[in-house]
């Protein structure tokens, strides 16, 4: 580590960095699907229709698989989770037999539902008083993969930049919504850190660009490049910014 002046930006990583992420996108995955299934089937038998011949089941599978093949098919949008899932479930629904119009329709409505649940996160307990705080001293940024609603999120009000890197067709490790991000900022490499829990996603992109970085990684021991840092919890990084600017 080595001592730096004055840092002028901070950029989060969100999903396992400032909450956990594992059960959210569990509750989110199933909960907008069958909502889906129900209120779709509800709809169809106030026209007189069948329901879908779609189990729950065989449904997910289908829509997990429909979503990997658009990724690979569809590069460029690999990393835009809102898109895949969008056309995925419109495919989904015209396999079934429904009219082009009505399956825009319903997967439109399953992602309004979809991103309803999403915006449910819990942050950790310390991270809403110590954005608090470092909004006093420095700029901050929020960069992510996720497809969650940034400006829905709990600690949105902390962030007057947010950048939503999958739907800027360059999702981490592309340094785009780093670069992006300082450029909001007005900030430079050398003097901002970003903070992330990916060591690929976050800490070697950033690290690349010349940025510091924090990695919030529960274990390990080994040697770390320069400008790098690692601690088990988000809740350490005054720890880290006090020592560097002591
Ligand atoms: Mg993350």
């Amino acid at each position: 580590m080595r001592q730096i002046a004055t840092l002028q930006a901070i950029t989060f990583d969100l999903d396992d960095t400032l909450w956990d992420n594992q059960g959210v996108m569990a509750r989110t995955e199933e909960g907008h699907y069958r909502w889906l299934l129900t209120a779709f089937n509800v709809w169809r038998a106030e026209r007189g229709e069948p329901p879908l011949a779609l189990t729950y089941e065989d449904g997910l599978q289908d829509y997990v698989a429909r979503r990997q093949r658009l990724a690979s098919e569809v590069t460029e949008r690999r990393g835009d989770f809102t898109w895949l899932r969008l056309r995925a479930l419109e495919e989904q629904l015209q396999a079934q037999g429904v009219v082009k119009s009505t399956a825009l329709m319903w997967a439109a409505a399953a992602m309004n539902e979809f991103h309803r649940l999403r915006v449910q996160v819990t942050p950790h307990p310390e991270v809403d008083a110590l954005l608090h705080e470092l909004r006093r001293r420095y700029r901050l940024a929020a960069i992510t993969n996720g497809n969650i609603h940034l400006s829905r999120q709990p600690l949105a009000h902390h962030f007057p930049v947010a950048i939503a890197a999958g739907e800027l067709l360059a999702p981490k490790p592309d340094p785009t919504p780093f670069l992006t991000a300082l450029a909001k900022l007005d900030a430079v490499p050398e003097r901002a850190m970003h903070v992330g829990d990916s060591w690929e996603e976050d800490v070697l992109p950033a690290q690349q660009l010349g940025m510091h970085a924090v990695w919030i990684n529960a274990t390990g021991d080994q040697a770390l490049p320069e400008r790098v840092t690692r601690i088990a919890h988000v809740k350490e990084l005054p720890d880290v910014l006090a020592w560097w600017e002591k």
